[in-house]
């Protein structure tokens, strides 16, 4: 299954609290096999799943089995410890969709694990334009999901020669994932499927387009603490993450248990260097 990780990058590891975003598909599932995640573990962190096109089954520690589809939220608190899996569903015959990950700041990230479904999100027209808001706020509305740091995250569809300007916070960074179609930002063209980071200092975003587009705005207060994203997991250090590892390995209660047929997925072996905590960017 192709995959697009536009985040973490090199130079840019996190857009607000944002700290991975994965594209996939669309994938036609007559001809190739779809999403099939044994369970696994999180910790530290949310798991945002949003789907474009098709629909995919969660399965968690914390007893939810659930569907999700287009439009709607899956958001997954992971906290101290939760393991969960995935499987696209055969019907629709495609896939699409992005898998986002939140990391929950310190005073956060030990809390219970928890999952919540939202079908039910605000949307914002504009003219020539539609806005769905799945985390924190825009346009004046607010999803209802739990969020652990000022963000937001929105889908945006553009018509074909649509304009648009987007009040945002002045102290906030933000990012667009293109997700199909031709977008320009203060018209500069962003490549398809690219994240164009688009930093702070500003307090509206013009976004047109030639053909029409789908795009994700991702944004946030820039998250200062220094965190170490490894495997599934999100910790402070080296050894941290060598003590979640061991505790999925190890079959701790923690992270519960999944029904879901076959194996689960063991971690990987650490790295023979230690682990190093990184900021939000290269630079920092
Ligand atoms: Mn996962």
């Amino acid at each position: 299954m192709l995959v697009r990780r536009t985040l973490p990058h090199r130079d840019r590891r996190m857009v607000g609290a944002w700290c991975f975003i994965d594209h996939y598909g669309p994938i036609d599932l007559s001809i190739t096999q779809g999403m099939r995640v044994p369970p696994h573990p999180h910790t530290g962190l949310q798991t945002v799943s949003w789907l474009l096109e098709g629909a995919i089954r969660h399965t968690d520690s914390v007893g939810s089995h659930v569907d999700v589809r287009p439009g709607q939220l899956n958001l997954m608190t992971a906290g101290r410890g939760i393991s969960h899996a995935e499987d696209s569903l055969a019907e629709p015959a495609v896939l699409h969709g992005i898998q986002l990950w939140v990391a929950l700041p310190e005073a956060m990230r030990h809390q219970l694990p928890h999952f919540e479904q939202h079908a039910n999100l605000p949307h914002v027209k504009l003219p020539g334009a539609e806005v769905v808001v799945f985390m924190g706020a825009l346009l004046g509305v607010h999803s209802p999901a739990a969020t652990y740091s000022p963000i937001v995250g929105a889908e945006i569809r553009l018509d074909p020669g649509a304009s648009v300007q987007i009040p945002v916070e002045r102290d906030h960074e933000y990012a667009v994932l293109l997700v199909d179609g031709d977008a320009r930002y203060s018209n500069e063209v962003i490549a398809e499927h690219a994240l164009a980071y688009l930093g702070s200092n500003r307090d509206l975003l013009h976004l047109d387009t030639s053909k029409g587009c789908r795009m994700l705005l991702l944004g946030g207060e820039p998250f200062e603490e220094q965190i170490v994203m490894w495997w599934n997991f999100i910790g402070r250090d080296h050894d941290e993450i060598s003590r979640m590892r061991d505790a999925w390995q190890g079959h701790h209660e923690d992270f519960g248990s999944v029904n879901h047929a076959g194996p689960r997925l063991e971690a990987p072996q650490l790295p023979n260097t230690r682990l190093t905590a990184r900021g939000r960017s290269r630079e920092k």
